[in-house]
């Protein structure tokens, strides 16, 4: 069986090469070759100086597969221009990652884990979608191969199509080759794994031993009711359990821990919100509230909040104590902000 390189970390590569070609002439050429494929998206061992029959014995033990270019779309923003990638998978499912300008000339790069997503979030445009199946490792870390192609991204999350924990077992193969000095080399603090907060899963996350791996909780509403009619896959996760687990994703004692909030007007934007917001991140410790204003799929629950109602959030967040960064959409015209993401080229999405 060939070894899919997009997949793999070094040391998996070293041991199929000198399996297959004797340990030290296997590992002369991995190294670059694996390089290659993870940065540029390229395998040619041909670059190696490696003969016609060698190079074909290599193609039969390694593959190198991205995903095809089927769509790009842009935005101007702040610091620069919001791209969204739609990739083509080899069984014709696809899915969306998005590069955002973060200032001085950094990007984040937000990735997809899953084709469709089972969670089934209200405001979600990937929950309508159900899930198609899970993602692969090389699927997962191929999204970021593709935009290492033409510039790095710095910084990685896990926020696009899907739920990472739902697909625990690729996404901790992707994050361990995203991390391998040979390829890639991300810090683990350039890492972000936003998550719904499944407690079986976010009690496997220190497991990992990444102390410097950023988990943010994709709350939304602190009052379990509201939760789960807002999110319907966590109508089975006890609120008190998913704060428990969540808290014991502190790998170090400074680290702060980010709690998404998508403001949605009407539904949880009052001052009884903010005071069930206040008891969720007593005892947490160290916290960051993401505030990130709902962008309008093209099914929207409510509207997008305005900026007085945007202020006044803030306002009552920070009289109580909480610490509050305020995300600026990026994206939304072009469907490649939060909740916007989903498996169709532009021209067959349902218009807003
Ligand atoms: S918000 Fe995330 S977890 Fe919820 S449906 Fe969308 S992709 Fe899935």
């Amino acid at each position: 069986m060939p070894l899919e390189l997009l997949g793999a970390t070094w040391a998996e590569v070293e041991r199929h090469a000198g399996a297959a070609f004797g340990r030290e002439k296997g590992r002369g050429a991995a190294a670059p070759i694996y390089r290659d494929a993870l940065r540029q998206g390229t395998f040619m061992p041909e670059r190696q100086g490696l003969g016609a029959a060698a190079c074909m014995r290599w193609r039969e033990q390694f593959t190198c597969t991205l995903p095809a270019l089927r769509a790009q779309t842009g935005e101007p923003a702040e610091h620069g221009t919001v791209v969204k990638t739609l990739h083509g998978l080899a069984d014709g499912n696809t899915i969306e990652s998005v590069s955002l300008p973060m200032g001085r000339g950094r990007t984040s790069l937000c990735l997809s884990t899953q084709v469709g997503c089972a969670r089934a979030c209200t405001f979600c445009e990937t929950g309508r979608q159900g899930l198609q199946r899970n993602l692969t490792a090389a699927e997962i870390v191929a999204q970021v191969t593709s935009q290492h192609a033409r510039s790095r991204a710095d910084t990685l999350v896990f926020m696009g199509m899907g739920e990472p924990l739902d697909n625990f077992e690729a996404l901790e193969q992707a994050l361990a080759v995203l991390t391998d000095r040979h390829g890639l080399g991300y810090a683990h603090d350039r890492l972000t794994i936003c998550t719904l907060g499944p407690p079986a899963g976010l009690r496997r996350l220190p497991a990992l031993g990444y102390r410097r791996l950023n988990v943010n909780l994709s709350l939304h509403a602190a009052d379990p009711a509201l939760r789960a009619r807002l999110l319907p896959g966590t109508a089975r996760q006890p609120l008190a359990e998913v704060r428990d687990a969540f808290a014991a994703c502190r790998q170090r004692d400074n680290q702060e821990l980010g709690i998404h909030w998508c403001l949605l007007p009407g539904i949880n934007d009052r001052p009884d919100d903010v005071a069930a917001l206040a008891t969720f991140c007593q005892g947490l410790g160290r916290v960051m509230i993401h505030l990130i204003p709902f962008n309008p799929g093209s099914l929207p629950i409510t509207r997008a909040p305005t900026e007085a109602e945007i202020e006044r959030f803030v306002g009552w967040l920070r009289a109580a104590g909480l610490p509050v960064r305020r995300r600026i959409t990026k994206g939304r015209t072009v469907m490649a902000a939060c909740g916007q993401l989903a498996s169709a080229e532009p021209a067959a999405r349902p218009s807003r």
